[in-house]
């Protein structure tokens, strides 16, 4: 029986590098990209500093998100991610890895609320079938669905 959530190939089709300004909200400057390139399905990897930072967490047993404020300067050491449809629209999920002055790491799901200090990043967009989040009982997300050309 073949699992509705397996994979689905895709093929690359256009690769873009290039930075953010100073000062932008980091969630809505790579969706911002996304919408412009109309790019429906990809991968984000971005490295630079952030003046403040906003993550989530998903507590499981509330089903929601909490914030996890972050209000001085950090490094970016990783941000990762992946670009589908949700509602019909290019959809930005990023998780971060940020470092402070002594080195400590934090982390979490970038929010809304990270501002940039300094980001350059690589979009790999991808031609193949409709991914398409749509909300799941199990888990209270917004998850991949199984129709794959809806
Ligand atoms: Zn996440």
């Amino acid at each position: 029986m073949t699992n509705p959530r397996g994979p689905r190939a895709f093929r690359p089709s256009r690769v873009f590098m290039g930075s953010l300004s100073h000062g932008e909200d980091l969630l809505a400057g790579l969706t911002s990209i996304c919408r412009q390139e109309e790019i429906r399905s990809g991968r984000i990897e971005g490295l630079g500093a952030v003046s403040k930072a906003n993550l989530g967490f998903y507590d499981q047993d509330r089903r929601a998100y909490h914030s996890i404020e972050l209000a001085s300067p950090l490094e970016i050491l990783s941000l990762k991610g992946n670009i589908s449809l949700k509602e019909g629209e290019p959809f930005v999920h990023a998780h971060l890895t940020l470092s402070d002055a002594s080195g400590r790491a934090f982390g979490g799901h970038l929010a809304l609320g990270t501002v940039v200090f300094a980001f350059e990043y690589v979009i790999e967009a991808w031609e193949g079938p409709v991914l398409e989040r749509r909300f799941d009982e199990t888990t209270g997300l917004f998850l991949w669905d199984g129709g794959g050309g809806l």
